[in-house]
């Protein structure tokens, strides 16, 4: 049976990152795949000459430079800036919270008025020290934009109200005091052109992939083949939950081929409201300002997980960081085993963040 140095389970943004860095440092590696496509959740297939991101749109954005210049080797980059229209009842807003947003829902012209309103509904909810989600968003925008921009579709994505959740998920969002509707803090930001499975599979250039393989059915047969592994599927599965189960959130994706040539004028636009059953529609063709004479669109509807279903999004609240914690420590004792990614670490990580600890990974192995 061939020897190899490493095997890599999982062809993601996290395996085919370190399967480059590895073949680079002169190593032998065999990447394995349970799905039938190399890319993890940033794949994307063609669709009458659109790139389709089949789980859920995906934005590249960092500040980190060395991320940048590193992800550029395998891709020219477009100059799509995320804008995403919050869509609430008919009602259309800006997104992220900036000054057009301020303006459309108050009228309200400079930011020391968009600013002194928010005090205002700060201090009319009483809120000092915010405890949870909705006492955080009350805090930085206040009650209107919380009612109408905030509670339904967080309700609906997270399936628990927003007093039931970690206050921590609506800092990722900016708040501005600008007329700027670019949703991410990044310094670097864009879509592959191509899509991003083309990326993937320049990463994986030469490198051996098997597909529709999956690790945990033949562990004992795969451990021996290398001395050492990459993990980067699910950390609880990897022990056979025998101390647990974490929780995920799923999403489930409506895709449709339309013979129009465009929808919704953007490629995000969410339903705040509770009512509409999805979060968001993405129309694919406007991450890469597609002329194309037909447009493909994906209704979201957020999705309680359940064992067998694809995980997206980890759900790092208390319970489930605590027994993530215990996972960790039996995942330390594996000393044939780096786990690392989204699953494998249970990290609410980015693409940004995915590369990052690869690559640190990576350097910690040959550096
Ligand atoms: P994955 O892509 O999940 O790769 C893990 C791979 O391992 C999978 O292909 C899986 O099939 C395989 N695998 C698992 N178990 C086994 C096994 N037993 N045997 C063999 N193979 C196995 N990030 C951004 O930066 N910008 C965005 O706009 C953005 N949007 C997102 C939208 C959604 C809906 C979601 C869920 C995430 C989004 N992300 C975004 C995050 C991004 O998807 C992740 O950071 C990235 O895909 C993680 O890569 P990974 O390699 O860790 O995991
Ligand atoms: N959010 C919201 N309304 C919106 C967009 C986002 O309330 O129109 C909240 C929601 O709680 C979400 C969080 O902000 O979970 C983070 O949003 P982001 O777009 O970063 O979520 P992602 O889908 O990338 O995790």
């Amino acid at each position: 049976m061939k020897k190899y140095d490493y095997l890599i389970v999982g062809a993601g943004l996290y395996g085919a990152v370190f399967a480059h860095e590895a073949t680079k440092a002169g190593k032998t590696c065999l990447v394995i795949e349970k799905r039938d496509h190399i890319a993890g959740n940033i794949y994307t297939y063609e669709c009458e000459g659109i790139n389709v991101h089949l789980y859920g749109a995906h934005i590249f954005h960092t500040n980190n430079k060395v991320v940048w210049d590193y992800v550029n080797q395998f891709a020219v980059f477009n100059r799509y800036t995320n804008s995403p229209i919050a869509n609430y009842n008919g009602e259309i807003y800006n997104l992220p919270f900036n000054m057009n947003t301020f303006n459309r829902m108050w009228g309200v012209i400079t930011p020391q008025q968009a600013a002194e309103k928010i005090e205002q509904q700060r201090k009319e909810a009483g809120i000092t020290e915010p405890k949870n989600l909705e006492e955080q968003a009350i805090s930085l925008v206040g009650t209107d934009i919380y009612e109408k921009l905030i509670k339904g579709y967080t309700a609906k994505q997270w399936g628990r109200e927003c007093k039931d959740l970690p206050a921590f998920i609506i800092k990722r969002l900016p708040v501005r005091f600008t007329y700027d509707n670019n949703y991410f803090n990044a310094l670097y930001q864009g879509i592959p052109v191509g899509g991003y499975t083309k990326m993937i599979e320049n990463m994986l250039d030469d490198i051996e992939v098997q597909l529709n393989t999956d690790y945990l059915a033949e562990k004992d047969k795969y451990d021996a083949m290398a001395d050492k592994v990459i993990y980067t599927g699910p950390v609880d599965a990897y022990f056979g939950y025998k101390i647990g189960t974490l929780q995920y959130r799923s999403v489930r994706f409506e895709t449709e081929l339309l013979d129009m040539e465009n929808y919704q004028g953007n490629a995000v636009v969410n339903y705040t409201d509770y009512e509409t059953p999805y979060t968001r529609i993405i129309e694919h063709k406007h991450f890469e300002f597609g002329t194309q004479p037909k447009t493909v669109i994906s209704r979201e509807y957020s999705a309680e997980w359940q064992q067998g279903d694809e995980p997206y999004y980890p759900v790092n609240n208390d319970q489930n960081n605590s027994l993530y914690a215990q996972y960790k420590v039996l995942a330390d004792k594996e000393e044939k085993v780096i786990f690392g990614g989204r699953l494998g670490e249970y990290k609410y990580y980015d693409m940004d963040k995915v590369i990052e600890v690869a690559l640190d990974a990576a350097s910690k192995e040959f550096g």
